[in-house]
């Protein structure tokens, strides 16, 4: 068991099988592809492991299958160093998987069936709960059941833990309580504009939906813009303020946000004194280095691959 995790992450688990050929089948059709790889995927994990990868003591909330996903998700955590005391292997539904078809030209057909995933339950989160009210910062997501995820921003801040909220994948529904929980309500243009109705796709756009989210009760919201790097804006200070990222010839963005997120979740766990500014600035470095490579957690960088002025 390791002692008093920095970072706790609520959320999911998929296993990604991943198909690459020429161009994606017709339906009814079968088609020789010429490429294909199993990753580890699903948005909570990939936050759980880039905190990781950047030196954060990170324990993972999440459920899997009891079978070989399953296990190899586990094994995933523990080369990562990740506590694995909450992660539960279960008998009624197999580990998520993201069935990912891809042609030469990036574009892809994929099918999530989240499994496992929904079955973390209020009893998970009762076990873990001493964990969380210890931990500096909690972070969740909407890839297992939204009530599930609103209770742990609910215990989190309880305790005093500082919450991320990632509204992904967005619904148009969203319980307005998941505003008023979140510390830090960070989300990507997409998901912005699916929760706000505004279309995002300049920063002074992102602004705008920030404003909005703002207004529903977030403290603090964060718009990641891809390329752009994002908005950030806050109820003291609601002035939006774009902060750029590197600029770099991208391979795969894939994750990205996730690895952005996880990032967020490290400086504000271990440099709580560092201005949100500059958290947002060396989260955008990092997620920038996550692009240069192919896959998801594959392309996570690790502290000691960084400029040590990072941390
Ligand atoms: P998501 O993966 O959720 O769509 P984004 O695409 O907004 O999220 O990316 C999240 C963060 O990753 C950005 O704010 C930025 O810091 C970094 N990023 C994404 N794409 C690029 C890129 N092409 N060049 C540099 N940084 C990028």
């Amino acid at each position: 068991m390791q002692a008093d995790p920095e970072v706790v992450v609520v959320g999911s688990c998929m296993t990604d099988l991943v198909s690459v050929s020429t161009r994606l089948p017709n339906i009814g059709e079968t088609i020789h592809g010429h490429k294909f790889f199993i990753g580890f995927g699903g948005k909570g994990a990939n936050q759980c492991i880039q905190a990781a990868r950047l030196g954060a003591k990170v324990s993972m909330i999440c459920k899997v299958g009891k079978d070989s996903f399953g296990n190899d998700y586990v094994e995933n955590f523990i080369k990562n160093s990740v506590s694995t005391d909450f992660v539960g292997q279960t008998g009624d539904a197999a580990t998520g998987v993201a069935s990912i078809m891809v042609n030469n030209e990036g574009q892809n057909a994929i099918i999530i069936v989240a499994g496992a995933n929904l079955l973390l339950d209020s009893e998970d989160l009762k076990k873990a709960a001493g964990s969380i009210s210890q931990a500096k910062v909690m972070v969740c997501q909407l890839e297992i059941t939204p009530a599930v995820s609103l209770e742990a921003l609910k215990i989190a801040h309880t305790s005093g833990v500082k919450t991320i909220f990632n509204p992904a994948p967005a619904i148009s529904d969203l319980d307005p309580q998941f505003y008023i929980y979140s510390d830090v309500f960070c989300c990507n243009e997409s998901e912005a504009e699916i929760l706000t109705g505004f279309l995002v796709r300049y920063p002074a756009d992102a602004g705008k939906a920030g404003s909005m989210l703002i207004e529903k009760g977030c403290k603090l919201v964060i718009v990641t813009l891809g390329a752009e790097g994002c908005v950030v804006l806050s109820a003291e200070d609601t002035t939006p303020k774009h902060i750029p990222t590197r600029q770099v010839k991208a391979v795969d963005t894939t994750g990205a946000g996730d690895s952005f997120v996880g990032a967020l979740a490290f400086y504000m766990a271990r440099y709580p004194d560092l201005s949100i500014n500059e958290m947002i600035k060396r989260s955008n470095s990092i997620a920038s280095v996550s692009v240069l490579a192919a896959g998801t957690q594959a392309s996570y960088p690790f502290k000691k691959e960084l400029p040590q002025d990072l941390f």
